[in-house]
């Protein structure tokens, strides 16, 4: 074959059956007759073949016959059947029983010699169309492949010896048992996918994976950096001011597992993950301090405007006595000298936006590059304010709680901490999940509580009605709402609001110009208003939660949260129903990974997750965990032993690629 052949070929191979149809058994068709409808495997001769033309069909109808009795078949427009079969062969046929007119009759059925027989009297795979070709079509094209390729020809990408350690079949084995497996297979292990033929492809998908993340984490890490901090008694007393409250356990356990990554020779490559208000900022600010005190400066990056200048604030607040800090925002007015400042090292600690890592911003030493909010930004992202310094440490922060199944395979090439305890002195949420047609009810309540000067958000699935759609929109229901609350200041916040529209919103609601908030999902932008408490979540079955969760209750006054459901269905009924059992983000979200998928929940800004053709990363958590392990200790040889060469040239292009955008040359050894 050709290499273009070749390659077509190989990519049909990888159109893998959805399921396995247990066809194996032959019944008689005596006893056939008396179980009734149903799919069966008959096996006999065909005899009284007639062609029948109707106006718009060509039938053909036989008798088909073995040693316990005879049964009628149909066949539509297969009229070829009629002079095809041979009286004297004997026959496989798979298909329905039906009750027609004439009693019980086969309908449309396969039919194949038996011996060859690729339909029936098998454990016979099941396939997804392509193009309008359907499973009968695509079994008979693989079965042809099947014959013509030597599949035990495939390269082997991986190792003899991981795959013996776990005990998987080579590619070329495993796909051919995936198309045609063998009659003593166990359908219910195909059909979970825990064959071993399955388990060999889901283990290759995440170990190439898992090389690819361990290979950047490589390039990013493991060159000593050029740069080393003083912990001294000066630094820890500096620390010991700033800080305004006593760290909890979680925070101190990150900031020690931060700091064990300042002293190593190489640069730190760290998420901090933590439910929104858990304290990261603090976090942050301390090995701020750290790199500051050692004569580095520090980088601060937030996704939008408002944020960035709340974070400039703060900043200000705990360290402006002591460092010159600057806010680096595209609305600035004096950004070119700020850039200079910041060039010529005059500035210790630059917060801003995307700001800081177009082409203008230069660092005279940049040391530590803090991004918050993460999720927002891609990965590409991250890599570019790395290139600001030589090897900065980079910790990057995220409030959406990301199960841990996501962190290995999005996150592979860092290092976790995570914050799993919120700071002392917050009243926990009290959480309702109420029935739609209660909602005059709570919005009465909710008056009064505005009347009590709180402050509230009222969300939304939709921004505008939609007969597709059976959800409530901010532009209808929301209307109502604001003229029923019209004493108070409002404002609406979604998507489609221009981006300095909904800075200017943002800032009026958490100056307390606006006091309610009808928004979509946008506010899940990490902004900190702690007089908000109070959130009422229309048409709520429709959310992903963890975008919601903890944007109320990030103040010392109790906080409310109101679902209301319209009649949910079940999977959304399941999903508030954890809402309301739980205050914790996340088993939140895991709860809506499992029902809404990974690609959800994480917004298509999360770069660096692929599709996979068969792998799950929460049903086979197991085998992603042993991937990462295994491509940690295969990534020192991964480039110059010639058993990986297959292996490294599968995995590194898409390495290369970034390589060569970022500098550094790669290639495989063979
Ligand atoms: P997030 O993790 O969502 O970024 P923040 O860093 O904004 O959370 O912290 C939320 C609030 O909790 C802030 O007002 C912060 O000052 C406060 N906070 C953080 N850590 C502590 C602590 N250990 N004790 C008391 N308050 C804290
Ligand atoms: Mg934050």
């Amino acid at each position: 074959m050709t290499e273009g052949g070749y390659a077509t070929a190989l990519d049909l191979l990888y159109h893998l059956p959805v399921r396995y149809e247990d066809r194996r058994e032959v019944t008689p068709i005596a006893v056939a007759i008396s179980a009734g409808e149903g799919a069966y495997t008959l096996a006999g001769r065909l005899s009284e073949l007639r062609l029948l033309r109707t106006r718009r069909l060509r039938v053909v109808r036989g008798l088909l016959t073995d040693a316990s009795g005879s049964l009628p078949v149909v066949w539509f427009n297969r009229p070829y059947l009629a002079t095809q079969i041979d009286p004297e062969g004997d026959y496989l046929l798979h298909g329905p029983l039906r009750s027609g007119k004439a009693g019980l009759e086969l309908l449309n059925p396969s039919c194949e010699r038996a011996g060859e027989a690729l339909h029936g009297g098998r454990l016979t795979p099941v396939y997804p169309a392509i193009r309008g070709l359907g499973a009968p079509v695509l079994r008979r094209l693989l079965a042809a492949l099947l014959l013509e390729m030597d599949l035990a020809t495939i390269p082997e990408p991986l190792p003899a010896a991981l795959l013996t350690r776990h005990g998987l079949p080579p590619l070329g084995l495993a796909l051919a048992a995936l198309h045609r497996p063998g009659e003593g297979e166990d359908p219910a292990l195909l059909n979970s996918r825990r064959s071993p033929a399955h388990l060999r492809l889901i283990y290759g998908e995440f170990l190439e994976l898992q090389l690819d993340l361990a290979f950047l984490r490589e390039r990013a890490v493991r060159v000593a950096r050029g740069r080393s901090y003083r912990f001294d008694d000066a630094v820890r007393r500096v620390a010991r001011e700033v800080l305004p409250f006593r760290l909890t356990a979680a925070q101190k356990r990150a900031l020690g597992e931060i700091a064990a990554d300042l002293k190593s020779p190489w640069p730190m490559l760290r998420l901090l993950q933590g439910d929104v208000g858990s304290g990261k900022t603090i976090v942050a600010v301390l090995a701020l301090v750290i790199a500051l005190e050692n004569g580095y400066q520090g980088a601060f990056m937030a996704p939008t405007e408002l944020l960035a200048e709340q974070h400039y604030a703060n900043l200000e607040r705990l360290l402006g006595s002591r460092y010159r800090i600057a806010l680096y925002s595209s609305g600035a007015p004096d950004l070119a000298r700020r850039r200079q400042a910041l060039a010529a090292g005059e500035v210790q600690l630059a917060v801003g936006t995307h700001a800081l890592i177009q082409d203008g911003t230069a660092f005279a030493r940049l040391g530590l590059a803090v991004v918050d909010e993460q999720h927002r930004f891609g990965v590409e992202q991250r890599q570019i304010l790395q290139r600001k310094g030589d090897r900065p440490d980079l910790l990057v922060m995220t409030a959406t709680p990301i199960p841990r199944s996501l962190a290995l395979a999005a996150y592979g090439d860092l290092e976790v901490s995570v914050l799993d305890e919120l700071p002392p002195g917050r009243t926990p949420i009290a959480t309702e999940v109420v029935s739609a047609r209660q909602r005059a009810e709570v919005y009465r309540r909710l008056r009064a509580a505005l009347a009590d000067g709180d402050r509230a958000y009222v969300v939304f699935p939709l921004i505008e009605g939609s007969d597709l759609v059976a959800a409530e929109a901010v532009s209808e229901l929301g209307e109502w709402v604001r003229s029923y609350l019209a004493e108070f200041p409002s404002a609406v916040l979604h998507g489609k609001v221009p981006a300095e529209e909904r800075e200017r919103v943002m800032r009026a609601f958490a100056a307390g110009e606006v006091r309610v908030l009808l928004a979509t999902t946008v506010i899940e932008v990490g902004i900190d208003v702690p007089e908000a408490t109070w959130m009422v979540i229309e048409s709520a079955e429709r959310f992903g939660l963890a975008q919601l969760h903890g944007r109320v209750g990030r103040g010392p006054k109790a906080s409310r949260c109101i679902a209301l459901a319209q009649r949910p269905s079940r999977e959304g009924r399941q999903r508030l129903e954890v809402f309301a059992g739980t205050c914790d983000g996340f088993r939140i979200a895991e709860a809506d990974l499992e029902i809404r998928g990974p690609g959800d929940l994480l917004g298509t800004r999360q770069a660096g997750l692929p599709a996979f053709r068969i792998a799950d990363i929460q049903r086979d958590l197991e085998w992603l965990e042993r991937a990462r392990d295994d491509a940690r200790e295969l990534l020192p040889r991964l480039m110059s032993d010639p058993g990986l060469a297959v292996l490294c040239r599968r995995v590194l292009p898409w390495a290369e690629d970034r390589s060569r955008r970022f500098g550094g040359g790669w290639g495989c050894g063979s």
